[in-house]
């Protein structure tokens, strides 16, 4: 072959290499919306907070508490009613949050269709006679047709009846369980920043030490995404397990402390939106650009760690929900420190619950998710936990309990080999 003939060859080669190594540039997941990455402010929806009455009827619907989404109510036909959801603001991923109250004054059984605009039926109804005590909706009350609009039956009578995506966890229900933490076990409760609307971003340090000590650091956050409750309720169970009474949840908290941040999207979570904060953005694809508060202030805050000769971060967790248990560690064959953490500690948990379908899918840490910043930072490894939407509470509460257990183990260990 001739020169002449071989850079025909590689000509074209180094084309093709060159244009895939330009295609490491992160521009969304696939089941992200275009331009997501552009984290600048946009224009939302507002919500308008109401009781809808259908008077004639005595059929009545609200959306007037924390955590609602409902944008409009009316009559289809004799006993067919139609709610409609809509996001924030769009294009949005496929998270379509509700939550509303509904009473009848006269007891009677009604359909009810969810009409989802810039969304189809993602998530399996839960219900509440207080609003604070749920359980999930008897499957054979609801019907999902091929266009995405669930119709759920319901016996409807004076009491009013929620219905929500997930139960709901509040920015109320959260400081309320940060001040059981605190009675719990030894830990400060900071505002870091603050929301576009004004809530505090909250920071708890478990076990915090004199500055002077050398300390190993475990970063937790969580709740980017409002409707994802489940990956909430393994933080919570996370930071219980971290802060119990026990002989090795002790050991641990003498060697690290835990900074959280349980809470990043406090203004998503208390509007009811399906994915982004008060600026319609996506908060875990802010983490390069940094361009809205939440995002800002829990950076600020975790930067004091970087130059601290006292302090190393070991690392981060960053909890979601999905539609499955998956987690997301960083590609093996990049080190972190420790190295390889993730991966031992999925086998560990993995053979605590061997009929648990886990998966693990690494990728490259070259997205601006939060879980890649701990990693870019600070040299730690990092995860994003991933449970499913639809996980029974008892057993989630028992894995995350255990993930917990072998959690603090292996970095108590990593720590001792320092
Ligand atoms: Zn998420």
């Amino acid at each position: 072959m001739s020169r002449y003939q071989l850079s025909w060859i590689i000509l074209p080669l180094c084309m093709v290499l060159y244009s895939c190594k330009s295609s490491e540039e992160f521009t969304g997941y696939a089941y992200d919306p275009e331009g997501v990455t552009n984290t600048s402010d946009k224009e939302i929806q507002p919500q308008h907070k109401r009781t809808i009455g259908r008077s004639e009827e005595g059929i009545w619907i609200s959306n007037e508490f924390k955590g609602a989404r409902m944008n409009d109510f009316y009559k289809v036909d004799k006993s067919l009613y139609r709610v409609v959801i809509e996001p924030e603001n769009h294009p949005i991923n496929n998270s379509p949050w509700y939550a509303f109250k509904i009473h009848s004054e006269s007891p009677r059984t009604v359909q009810l269709q969810l009409s989802y605009r810039h969304g189809e039926h993602r998530y399996h109804p839960n219900i509440s006679r207080d609003g604070n005590h749920w359980r999930t909706m008897d499957p054979s009350a609801i019907q999902v047709d091929t266009a995405g609009v669930a119709t759920l039956t319901l016996d409807l009578d004076g009491d009013p009846l929620w219905i929500s995506a997930q139960e709901l966890l509040t920015y109320r229900d959260m400081t309320q369980w940060m001040d059981s933490i605190r009675t719990a076990s030894p830990t400060v409760v900071d505002t870091v920043g603050y929301s576009h609307r004004r809530y505090p971003i909250l920071k708890m340090t478990t076990a915090p030490k004199p500055r002077d000590q050398k300390q190993g650091v475990l970063v937790i956050t969580g709740r980017q995404h409002p409707p994802e409750v489940t990956g909430g309720l393994a933080s919570r169970i996370f930071i219980e397990t971290l802060t119990a009474d026990t002989r090795l949840a002790r050991a641990f908290r003498k060697a690290f402390e835990i900074w959280s941040y349980p809470l990043v999207n406090p203004d998503g979570v208390n509007g009811g939106h399906w994915r982004h904060n008060a600026a319609g953005v996506d908060l875990n694809r802010d983490w390069k650009n940094f361009n809205q508060p939440e995002t800002r202030a829990i950076r600020d805050d975790l930067l004091t760690l970087r130059n601290d000769p006292n302090r190393k971060v070991y690392y981060g967790i960053d909890f979601h929900s999905t539609n499955e248990n998956i987690f997301y560690p960083i590609n093996r064959d990049i080190t972190t420190f420790p190295d390889d953490f993730t991966y031992k500690w999925i086998e560990e948990l993995k053979n605590s619950f061997p009929e648990m379908p886990l998966k693990v899918e690494p990728f490259p840490p070259n997205s601006p998710i939060a879980k890649n910043w701990i990693y870019h930072t600070f040299g730690a490894d990092a995860l994003t936990y991933e449970v499913d939407d639809r996980a029974d509470r008892s057993q989630l509460r028992e894995i995350s309990r255990q993930a917990a257990q072998i959690l603090m183990q292996n970095l108590l260990e990593a720590k001792s080999q320092q």
